[in-house]
């Protein structure tokens, strides 16, 4: 660790024209007291408002900043991916544009990782500014998440985390379409460390969740780690067929002992149509899973890039060859003055 390491982060942007410059702010203020290299890669993920505009204008009056423009909106998930595609740091830092995450957090993660740890997640500790009911939805998503799957989901983390370099190489690999950002980070395993923090409510503009992503977002994370659903219907089917039977059974031996009554009418319409209710849900829950293997079958790629402009403090993307010898344009004499003279935390 020293002022060579290079610490990127990847920031996805979907109409944040409002939050952008002070996000950009308060981020720079941070890295500038540490004592290593830095970029700060913003994807844009086709927004409508002014936010590549803003973003050009961030990497006009700053080195350090580039931008990934995607060639429409593909969700966070995917503008995350296409920001880790492009960072070429030693560790590499994924946060919210909109200040959620705080970005005073970064040292003390970067603290984390360079202790040893491959993956280090900010824990929240308090939810501020959103409501009962989407907290009440959250702490049970994650409680199927971790009794159903075995990858066991940290709770209460969002995407803010440092990766290093080898858990980005890893993630790098898993190219597929449905993609869970949380469960993916917690899939490639390694050294995960959590730091708590207090979560704020978004500093400006609104957030793109309603509870119909919401559901979706959970349907996503359940069908990508486990087939439990697929049991599930099974054992429902069978314990449905067995019920049946006995039901059967039942009904010849009533009419063996006290003849047959007309009667029976209501119980015959509401066996057929609970099964044909446990059937269409069963197939529904098949259909789930065929979709995505559908959807993963096409392979397409993940994202298409509009535009790229790296940062003009880092040439080369990281790769193995180009480790030593990462060419950066020279550093004036000044900035290197100035990064022995400030009091410098840590790289
Ligand atoms: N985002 C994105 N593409 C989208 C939706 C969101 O890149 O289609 C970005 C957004 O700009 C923000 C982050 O993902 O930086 C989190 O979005 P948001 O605040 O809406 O989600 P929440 O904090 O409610 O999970
Ligand atoms: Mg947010």
């Amino acid at each position: 660790m020293n002022s060579e390491t290079l610490i990127s982060v990847v920031v996805p942007a979907y109409n944040e024209q409002e939050v952008l410059p002070e996000f950009h702010r308060r981020t720079t203020a941070v890295l500038r007291a540490l004592s290593c290299q830095w970029e700060i890669i913003y994807v844009n993920d086709g927004s409508t408002d002014a936010t590549l505009l803003v973003l050009d204008q961030l990497r006009k009056a700053d080195e350090h900043v580039a931008i990934v423009d995607l060639s429409r909106n593909f969700g966070k998930e995917i503008a995350l991916t296409a920001g880790l595609d492009h960072a070429a740091g030693d560790a590499v830092i994924v946060i919210d544009a909109d200040l959620q995450d705080p970005p005073e957090l970064i040292p003390e993660l970067i603290r984390v990782w360079q202790e040893g740890a491959d993956v280090v997640y900010a824990k929240r500790r308090v939810r501020r500014g959103e409501s009962v009911m989407k907290r009440t939805t959250a702490y049970l998503f994650y409680r199927v998440m971790q009794n159903v799957s075995r990858v066991q989901l940290p709770e209460d983390t969002g995407d803010f985390r440092l990766l290093s370099r080898r858990a980005v190489e890893a993630l790098k690999l898993l190219r597929e379409q449905h993609r869970f950002m949380k469960g993916l980070f917690t899939w490639i395993g390694y050294k995960q460390v959590a730091v708590p923090y207090d979560r704020d409510a978004r500093f400006a503009g609104k957030t793109k969740w309603n509870y119909w992503r919401l559901w979706n977002f959970a349907l996503e994370g359940i069908t990508s780690f486990t087939i439990a659903p697929l049991r599930i219907a099974t054992y429902l089917g069978l314990i449905t067929a067995a019920g049946a039977f006995a039901y059967g059974a039942f009904i010849v031996v009533r009419t063996l002992l006290y003849g047959n009554p007309v009667a029976g009418y209501p119980s015959l319409l509401t066996t057929i149509l609970f099964l044909g209710g446990v059937q269409l849900t069963a197939i529904g829950i098949l259909g789930e899973y065929v979709g995505r293997i559908f959807n993963e079958t096409k392979n397409r790629p993940l994202y298409f890039v509009n535009r790229y402009e790296a940062a003009r403090q880092v040439a080369l993307p990281h790769t193995e060859e180009s480790e030593g010898a990462r060419s950066r344009e020279p550093q004036s004499s000044n900035l290197a003055g100035k990064a022995t003279a400030v009091e410098q935390e840590r790289c």
